[in-house]
């Protein structure tokens, strides 16, 4: 045991504060580090400590990893816990962290190489026993061999970078014509992200859906499956909507396939938390396609249905404390979170700019909120655009729908486009409701989701609002301002008394509700 009493947290935004919270409840000092697009966050105040650590770009702040490690080392940290993105894969990082004589709150630099390259992972997962999509395991050499290697698995086949991540560096193939070409995009659209044209074949999967596990490693040898997260709510390769369990997976189909992951996390040696995605055909039959060395976006879906704080999980095995279980718990109840983020649906989602000039934060019971925004936020390009996470929990699924589209309407963010509207029309839609969902749902019923009318009660929200900024207008141009006192309608006939604020999201709703192309 080697208890962390201070620890920097080599990230921004809602991760950031999560981390700061769980920092807090263990007892454990924080320190934020922030560039200078951030130095008014929720985080930077929340934390015990801040560091400005450089400009806007990731590249000369969040991604300075040596001089990330100085600050730790001067302000006396004993710890530094990466987040998600930015540092938190970097196998070079997390050995840096370690020789300078800090903790790393995550797996070891041998689990994270080991883990890198979806190559290398495949050829870990199969000596493991853990099924793959059948393919290669080696990078492709030339056209001739793709060729050959697709017409041995059969059409249609993905091409996919070895370093890839993101969704970058795919290709779906669905004939010979096409395999070459295919294989030069993906090439240089991998050496490009990743600086590496490595390319290999999988067959691809027709309609799955993206099944993960959730893994718990200590250093005494336990390495425990939480269960599965639904993962299948995507567009563009980009989870949007997660779940935990899934309508798709049974207690025994769970057992299989958290007992392939922990066989996977084992083979690489694997300590802390870390995620195993698998996708699970129409069969029932599932391929592991990658580990997540890191804690995962969508890890609260698990705490929730788990009833423990992964977060906590990690920095108590960071300090060498030893799991108290080792048999996988139950999943209780249906959680579900939707990634709240600065762009616009009905603007082929399209990032979003701006300030925050109002944010209302849904609340009442099992509704959780992991944010990094507030009202006075900028949002800007420099970052991921996800502003939040709204999370629910509930009984069943359907009262957790239910809740999600309460907590959804109560949610007002003023300032910027989001992706809340997007998020009730997919809590609407009956296909959804009855879980009948694949990797490929969301983007083939985009269009129909994007042409829906909006709800009733948002049209009629939406209504009021634009009677009232009419009725604001209307007294700017007679010179008279909006009025808060209540004091009577002398003069103004049945205007309204209260202060009108800028366009309310409800207002956007209706906006959004036909008057843009998808
Ligand atoms: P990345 O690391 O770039 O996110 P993944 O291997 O995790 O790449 O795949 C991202 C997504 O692409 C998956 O969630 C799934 O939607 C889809 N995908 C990946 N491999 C296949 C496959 N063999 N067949 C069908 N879809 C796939």
């Amino acid at each position: 045991m080697r208890p962390l009493r201070k620890v920097l947290i080599a990230n921004r935004g809602e991760i950031a504060l999560r981390i700061v919270r769980a920092c807090r409840e263990l007892g454990i000092a924080s320190v934020a580090v922030y560039s200078d697009a951030d130095a008014q966050a929720p985080h930077v105040r929340e934390a015990d400590e801040a560091v400005h650590i450089g400009p806007a770009p990731a590249a000369e702040s969040y991604l300075r990893g040596d001089h990330l490690i100085a600050v730790a080392k001067q302000l006396g940290a004993d710890a530094i816990h990466p987040g998600y993105g930015f540092l938190s894969e970097r196998e070079w990082f997390a050995r840096a962290v370690c020789d300078a004589g800090l903790v790393w709150v995550g797996p070891p630099a041998e689990a994270i190489a080991a883990m890198g390259s979806k190559t290398a992972a495949r050829t870990l997962a199969i000596s493991a026993g853990t099924p793959v999509v059948p393919g290669t395991t080696e990078p492709l050499r030339d056209a001739a061999e793709a060729a050959e290697v697709a017409a041995r698995f059969g059409y249609p086949v993905l091409l996919k970078a070895a370093a890839g991540g993101g969704g970058k560096g795919m290709r779906i193939v669905r004939g010979a014509g096409e395999i070459a070409g295919a294989l030069a995009a993906a090439k240089r659209e991998s050496q490009n992200a990743f600086g590496d044209d490595a390319v290999y074949v999988e067959k691809y999967i027709e309609g799955p859906r993206h099944i993960e596990i959730q893994v718990l490693a200590d250093a005494y040898g336990n390495c425990v499956a939480l269960g599965e997260r639904e993962c299948s709510i995507q567009r563009r390769h980009q989870k949007m909507i997660e779940e935990a369990p899934s309508t798709a997976v049974t207690a025994e189909l769970r057992a299989r396939m958290g007992a392939a992951a922990v066989a996977a996390a084992r083979a690489a040696g694997y300590v802390n938390a870390g995620t195993c995605e698998f996708l699970l055909d129409r069969t029932g039959e599932f391929y592991f396609l990658e580990m997540n060395t890191r804690i995962q976006v969508e890890h609260p879906v698990t705490e929730l249905v788990m009833g423990l704080d992964l977060v906590q999980w990690q920095l108590r095995i960071a300090s060498g404390e030893q799991l108290p279980f080792t048999e996988s718990p139950v999943p209780r109840g249906w959680a579900i979170e939707c990634r709240i983020t600065s762009e616009d649906p009905a603007n082929g989602f399209l990032p979003s700019t701006g300030r925050i000039a109002h944010l209302h934060v849904p609340s009442g019971p099992g509704v959780r909120w992991d944010g990094g925004i507030e009202a006075g936020s900028v949002v800007g390009l420099s970052y991921d655009p996800m502003l939040a996470k709204l999370i629910v929990f509930d009984r069943t699924r359907e009262a957790a729908i239910r809740r999600m589209e309460r907590a959804l309407r109560e949610l007002v963010i003023d300032g910027v486009e989001t992706s809340r509207e997007f998020h009730l029309r997919v809590m609407a839609d009956p296909e959804f409701r009855r879980g009948e969902i694949s990797i490929q749902w969301l983007e083939a019923k985009l269009p129909e989701l994007l042409a829906r009318k909006a709800p009733p009660e948002a049209v009629r929200a939406a209504a009021i609002a634009a009677a009232l900024l009419a009725d604001r207008d209307r007294r700017a141009r007679n010179g008279g301002g909006p009025r808060g006192d209540g004091g009577g309608a002398s003069g103004g006939g049945t205007a309204p008394r209260a202060p009108v604020p800028a366009e309310s999201s409800w207002a956007r709703a209706a906006r959004f509700d036909g008057l843009r192309s998808p």
